[in-house]
Order: C-alpha cells, then sequence, then structure tokens
C-alpha cells in the first residue's frame, strides 16, 4: 500500500481530529501517502479529495469538531453509489481507507472493503454506543462537558427546591446518561436500559421531598426516551419540587477533546495503519480492557450492547 485516505463520516466528535492526525503522521513517516476525503461519504463519491502532508494536520489535536468535515449520505447504501466512490478514489490512486465515525460508517466501510478498497473503522462517536469497544473517541470529552454543565445546574437549583431534568445524548445507549449520574450524584438516571416509569420516578420524586427532605433533584435521562419539558411539568404538579427541564443539545458534541480521547485517538489512528499496512481491511479497531485491538466489522455490528448492570447497581446504592 503506497496510499491511504482517512474521513469523517455521521455526527462528530472531539478527537476525531486527534484521530486524522495520528493516521496522517504515522503513516507519512513511514513513507506511505495520506491524502484527506471531505465530507464522508458524500466527499467520496463526489471527488473532495485532496493530498494530506504532516503540516496540514499541525494544530488540530486539540481542537473539536473534524477539519475533514462530515456528512450522511443514505444513498451510500446502493451500489451505483458506491462504484461511483471506488472510481473516485482509484483515480487519486487511494487504496485503502480508514473511516473514522459511527456505526453506519461501519456498515460503508465494511461495503467498500467488500469491493476491494480495505477500510478500517474507527469509533468516533460521542454516544459509547459501539458494542466492539470500551469506549468511543468524543465519549469522556461529552461526558466532561455533561458533568460540568450539571455541576453548575446543582448550584442554582439547592437555592430553589427545584428538580432539574436535564436530557442528554446517547442515541439510546445509556452511558452518557448513566457515567454522568454517577458522577455528579444525580438522585434517578433513565436510559432505555432502565425503562421508564413516569408515574415510579414521580413516587421517588415524592420520596426525595418529603421523607428524604433533600432540598434539590437532579433526574439524568437519554434522549429519544420522553419529552422533558412536559415531563418536567409534571414534576411540578405531582411533587414538591419546580420541575425545570434542560436539553444540553449539541454543546455535548463540541469542545476540545480531553486528554483522554487525545490518546485514544493517536492509539486508534496508528493501530489502522498498522493494520491497513498488514493488508488487512474490514475491521475497525477497540479497546478491549486497555488492549488495543481489531475486529471484523461484521461482528462488530453483530455484538450485543454492552451491559450496565454493575455500574447501574453502584449508582442505585450510592443514591
Ligand atoms: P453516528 O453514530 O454519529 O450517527 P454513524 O456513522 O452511525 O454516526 P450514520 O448516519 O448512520 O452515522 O452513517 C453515516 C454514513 O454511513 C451514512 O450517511 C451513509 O453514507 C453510510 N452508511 C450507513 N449505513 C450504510 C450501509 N448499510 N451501507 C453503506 N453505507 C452506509
Amino acid at each position: 500500500v503506497k496510499r491511504i485516505g482517512v474521513l469523517t463520516s455521521g455526527g462528530d466528535a472531539p478527537g476525531m481530529n486527534a484521530a486524522i492526525r495520528a493516521v496522517t503522521r504515522v503513516a507519512t513517516n513511514i513513507g506511505i501517502e495520506v491524502y484527506g476525503i471531505y465530507d464522508g461519504y458524500r466527499g467520496m463519491v463526489e471527488g473532495k479529495i485532496q493530498p494530506l502532508t504532516r503540516r496540514d494536520v499541525s494544530d488540530i489535536l486539540d481542537r473539536g469538531g473534524t477539519m475533514l468535515g462530515s456528512a450522511r449520505l443514505p444513498e451510500f447504501k446502493s451500489l451505483e453509489v458506491r462504484e461511483k466512490a471506488v472510481e473516485q478514489l482509484k483515480k487519486f490512486g487511494i487504496e485503502a481507507v480508514v473511516v473514522i465515525g459511527g456505526d453506519g460508517s461501519y456498515r460503508g466501510a465494511l461495503a467498500l472493503t467488500e469491493m476491494g478498497i480495505n477500510c478500517i473503522g474507527l469509533p468516533g462517536t460521542i454516544d459509547n454506543d459501539i458494542s466492539s469497544t470500551d469506549e468511543t473517541i468524543g465519549f469522556n470529552t461529552a461526558l466532561t462537558t455533561i458533568v460540568d454543565a450539571v455541576d453548575k445546574l446543582r448550584d442554582t437549583s439547592s437555592s430553589h427546591h427545584r428538580c432539574s431534568v436535564v436530557e442528554v445524548m446517547g442515541n439510546r445507549c445509556g452511558d452518557l446518561a448513566l457515567f454522568a449520574g454517577i458522577s455528579t450524584g444525580a438522585e434517578i438516571v433513565i436510559t432505555s436500559e432502565t425503562g421508564f416509569d413516569e408515574g415510579e420516578v414521580l413516587d421517588r420524586l415524592r420520596e426525595f421531598d418529603v421523607v428524604k427532605k433533600k432540598n434539590h433533584a437532579l433526574v439524568i435521562i437519554s434522549e429519544k426516551i420522553t419529552d422533558v419539558e412536559v415531563f418536567a411539568r409534571k414534576v411540578s404538579q405531582h411533587t414538591g419540587f419546580s420541575g425545570r427541564a434542560t436539553i444540553l443539545g449539541h454543546v455535548q458534541r463540541g469542545g476540545s477533546p480531553v486528554p483522554a480521547d487525545r490518546i485514544l485517538a493517536s492509539r486508534m489512528g496508528e493501530k489502522a495503519v498498522d493494520l491497513l499496512m498488514q493488508g488487512i481491511g474490514g475491521q475497525c479497531v477497540g479497546t478491549q480492557s486497555g488492549n488495543i485491538v481489531g475486529v471484523p466489522i461484521e461482528e462488530a455490528l453483530n455484538m450485543p450492547a454492552k451491559s450496565r448492570k454493575e455500574l447501574q447497581n453502584l449508582f442505585d446504592r450510592l443514591v
């Protein structure tokens, strides 16, 4: 392999730049040329492709977002569209590609590999919703952002006998909510794993107020579970707390990556290049018990979601 491409796809995540930098530096340092493919698979199809030198990736390690831009291109599922992409890659002499994104992006990477372009996937998403890796690039930064915000909310809420209902991202994965719940000492965490029984949550809030005499309650809830504005109004109506909803939204995706994400992205970028140099494609990089591993994408996509029973129990015992 003499020339590889790198792209970012799906939702952006802090640390994607650190991964782009690692891929570029590790490859160019062993004499492999690197091309940046802009705006994900869309840019691949449209030929938005340019060489990346080691200098092009200077000063991006600490930046959030992705210097390559990201996009969604649902049409990439069609063979015809992917054939156009392969044509473009051939035109630029790109033999293999590192794809940084979520599970959707992995499917694209697998499909390209089956068409003769070896691809390696890196888990770039704040949601931590990829089963083949303990942690995804961006998760720790998003968690830090959430914890900072919730700590601030707690300060103001305690003064007003409030119940803060905070909606966090996660795309059906409860990790951001649960990890943030443990980190901030939340009273209640609601995820797709815990389920949501509105009546029961209101009962528990009444108990925190009347029996435990708490002057503040914090509920952290994953997105896509319920309308938190409506739920906060019910808290005001049915408990002694005044319910306030906060939807943290896209601030969770931004910001400078924390050191853990910079290191993870650098290790994973290195592994991606090493796998491609061994002629391996169709794998995604992950950490398992602290070790960097390559896992076949097909296997990764079929793994069951990570169980969080132990952490959920811990959370319950801390309330
Ligand atoms: P996030 O977790 O941030 O949503 P993602 O990578 O899962 O990231 P998707 O929108 O699901 O985000 O996928 C990104 C892109 O990957 C899609 O827009 C599409 O171009 C490509 N893709 C998704 N699924 C497939 C598939 N089955 N075959 C080929 N390409 C796919």
